[in-house]
């Protein structure tokens, strides 16, 4: 991008609760951009007019739950990474007014993973549980490391199965669990966890020697990376990945890497009401 932009925001249903505001205001003041990253809750059925009204303001920002899949269509342009998730959380306004989507969850992704297995992965084997968005994004990067399969295990199977369909053979859906729980790496791509403290899959059912990473982040961790924790397994939950989507976004939108310790600081802090 060249020229920055008029204003960022995140659309999403519901959005009070998400934590990019805090750190992307946070990078944003250590930057000198005299911008506000706001979050803007919007009915569904307004999301097309909001957008229309947004690219005219040459507005960039971030998409969250549940309108990464209608930005992708929205868009005037995509990158090749959006299209092969088919779904956009980064979003500006290029220099001929055409409002371009992204994907940066894939890459925050692999960092996510660099992070917890303690080097970038290379052929390993990935047991993916869900098939939604979050697990296209997982597919997209897994498909981008150097000899990496996945296997896809979803509560409806036939989800699993349109997904995989989409990639290349690397990506297999199966109807056992236990197949997903033999893998190098599992991840939990299902929201299950995201409310309470319920468990995407049992404590007891993960193999020593696994590498965990899930999603699902909370303040404090999900209950289910504590646990795992404490039994002395790899494991992470998804502020990592949160993090790491939004410096890439604060790189497509200004050209420029933002402070990741200021972001990462920012998120200490405690919550005030406000
Ligand atoms: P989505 O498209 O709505 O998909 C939800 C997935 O969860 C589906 O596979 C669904 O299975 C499964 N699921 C929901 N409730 C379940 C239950 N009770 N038991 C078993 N499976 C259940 O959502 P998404 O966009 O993929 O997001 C999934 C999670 O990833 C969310 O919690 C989101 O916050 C998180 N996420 C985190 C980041 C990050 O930066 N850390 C980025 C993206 C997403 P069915 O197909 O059977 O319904």
């Amino acid at each position: 991008m060249t020229r920055p932009p008029g204003r960022l925001v995140l659309l999403g249903h519901p959005v009070a609760h998400s934590l990019s505001p805090r750190f992307q205001n946070a990078a944003l003041a250590a930057a000198r951009i005299p911008l506000r990253y706001d979050a803007l809750d919007v009915e569904p059925h307004d999301f097309e007019d909001v957008v229309r009204a947004l690219t005219a303001e040459r507005a960039a920002g971030n998409l969250t739950i549940p309108f990464k899949e209608r930005m992708h269509d929205a868009c005037d342009a995509l990158t090749p990474l959006a299209t092969r998730v088919g779904a956009v959380n980064t979003f500006w306004v290029d220099d001929t007014g055409r409002l371009v989507g992204d994907n940066t969850d894939v890459g925050g992704f692999t960092a996510a993973v660099s992070a917890v297995c303690g080097e970038p992965p290379r052929d390993i084997t990935v047991g993916v549980y869900g098939a939604g968005g979050a697990a296209a994004a997982v597919l997209a990067a897994v498909e981008q490391w150097p000899g990496c399969t996945a296997h896809v295990f979803n509560r409806t199977p036939e989800r699993a199965r349109l997904l995989c369909e989409r990639f290349g053979d690397f990506a297999q859906p199966v109807d056992d669990v236990a197949v997903i729980l033999g893998a190098d790496l599992i991840v939990n791509a299902t929201s299950v966890g995201l409310h309470g403290n319920d468990m995407p899959l049992p404590l007891d059912l993960i193999p020593k020697g696994r590498a965990v990473l899930d999603l699902v982040y909370r303040r404090g961790e999900t209950a289910w990376i504590r646990g795992l924790r404490a039994r002395g397994f790899r494991a992470a939950d998804g502020i990592t990945m949160l993090v790491e989507q939004g410096a890439l976004a604060f790189e497509r939108w200004f050209g420029i890497a933002p402070d990741r310790a200021v972001m990462w600081n920012a998120l200490e802090e405690p919550l005030t009401l406000s």
